[in-house]
């Protein structure tokens, strides 16, 4: 395991901990509970402090089983550094967090997560400027680009009607004007997809879905690639401006967002989560493989009105996700025809679950417009797309058979 780059993603990650010294022969990183952490010497505990020596201050700052994760995550996502948080919104609320001030502004696609949306509403609303715009074109980012544009914001298959971003043109715009360009990668992973491969700057991960998988540990994570020029960023502090500017953004957003807000992940959540990722390909390429055949067999049913999934060739960016993803996914959504009502046939389903997850390794459904974009009003749902029948399908690992004959026979 010398030279990291000649091993593919699963046994990186498999044999990731060992990499570093192995505490008693330990396979896992072991869960380290501890919230000190003491020096023999009082100098090395300063020294620590100042940054001028690695080490561990505080558990609210970092923790050496969250730090195993944040390395396993680096690596899966071909970064630099890696952040963990104690949720998914709490890695992106220190973006908020720890790179934006009052007169900034942020370009973000508005299809989007509902709780990523109704944050970035909360920002509009604390002197940030936020245009949504629809970031399947390119051209819809560009023409909203301003001076003071801090950060583009984009997921790579937005949930749950499954568009997909114009990820490497917008790259291609943010680098061109210099912009921190940051992909939600949370419905892709990085085994199907690493937005570092479009320009990402920083990329953000959910680890409570598919790359925890087993829908037991809320975590979040954001991952710096390497790629954007800190030192051009208004916004760093003027103690970040004295580290070497590759460091600057992930120094700044460990100190106000961990330190200062105190956003930080538990170290026995951060053990699920690295243990869950150890089968994440393999999950991601049965839920792919389990989410084409379900889509394929609704799609053909004339009981069912539209099914979203991007492997189907029916999807407005098929091409554009066979050209970037390794597979599809484990999340679509349909619609059923007038005359099925969409409670009915939830309550008909004896394998998939009613519940608002994503990623885990059983069959979750929710009816969407009446649930997780009930909040938002039926008009800022139609410029969605979410039609009020909309069903949610997040797809586990369950047998083939099993899932299609059970979707199917509950149509009627
Ligand atoms: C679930 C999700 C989040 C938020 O993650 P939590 O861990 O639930 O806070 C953010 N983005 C996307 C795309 C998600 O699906």
């Amino acid at each position: 395991m010398s030279d990291k780059t000649t091993y593919g993603f699963t046994t990186t990650i498999l044999h990731n901990d060992r990499q570093k010294p192995i505490e008693q022969g330990s396979l896992h990183k072991p869960i380290h509970t501890s919230v000190a952490f003491g020096y023999g010497d009082a100098r090395q505990l300063a020294s620590v402090f100042q940054g001028k020596e690695p080490g561990f201050r505080y558990g609210r700052q970092g923790n050496p089983t969250v730090a195993a994760l944040e390395d396993k995550i680096s690596k899966m996502e071909g970064g630099v550094a890696t952040l963990c948080f104690g949720t998914g919104m709490a890695a992106i609320g220190a973006l908020a967090q720890a790179l934006l001030k009052d007169g900034d502004h942020v370009v973000s696609s508005s299809f989007l997560f509902g709780n990523t949306n109704s944050l970035w509403n909360t920002v509009a609303g604390q002197g940030a400027e936020v245009s949504f715009v629809d970031a399947t074109d390119v051209a819809n980012v560009e023409a909203a680009l301003q001076d003071n544009t801090r950060l583009v914001f984009v997921e790579t298959i937005a949930n749950p009607r499954t568009q997909i971003a114009d990820l490497a043109r917008i790259g291609q715009l943010c680098r061109e004007r210099g912009i921190l360009y940051v992909v939600d990668n949370t419905m892709t992973t990085p085994y199907l997809f690493r937005p570092k491969a479009v320009g990402a700057g920083l990329v953000v991960n959910s680890l409570t879905k598919s790359i925890g998988g087993h829908g037991m540990a809320l975590g979040g994570a954001l991952t710096d690639t390497g790629l954007f020029d800190w030192s051009a960023y208004p916004n760093i502090a003027p103690n970040f401006r004295k580290l070497a500017p590759a460091a600057q953004g992930m120094a700044q957003l460990r100190a106000k967002s961990l330190r200062d807000f105190g956003a930080s992940l538990a170290p026995e959540a951060a053990h699920h989560i690295a243990v869950g990722a150890e089968t994440l390909a393999l999950r991601m390429e049965r839920t792919s493989a389990n989410a084409l055949a379900l889509a394929t067999m609704l799609q053909a049913d004339e009981r069912v009105a539209a099914v979203h999934y991007p492997g189907l060739a029916s999807h407005p960016q098929h091409a554009l996700a066979s050209e970037l993803f390794r597979a599809y996914g484990s999340l679509f959504s349909f619609e059923l025809k007038e005359g099925i009502d969409c409670f009915d046939y939830l309550n008909r389903l004896r394998i998939a679950i009613p519940a608002s997850n994503l990623g885990d390794t059983r069959t979750l459904v929710i009816p969407v417009a009446h649930t997780i974009f009930f909040e938002m009003g039926p008009e800022r749902r139609a410029s969605m797309g979410i039609a009020e029948s909309l069903i949610r399908v997040s797809v586990g690992i369950e047998d083939t058979d099993d899932l299609v004959e059970d979707f199917r026979s509950a149509l009627s």
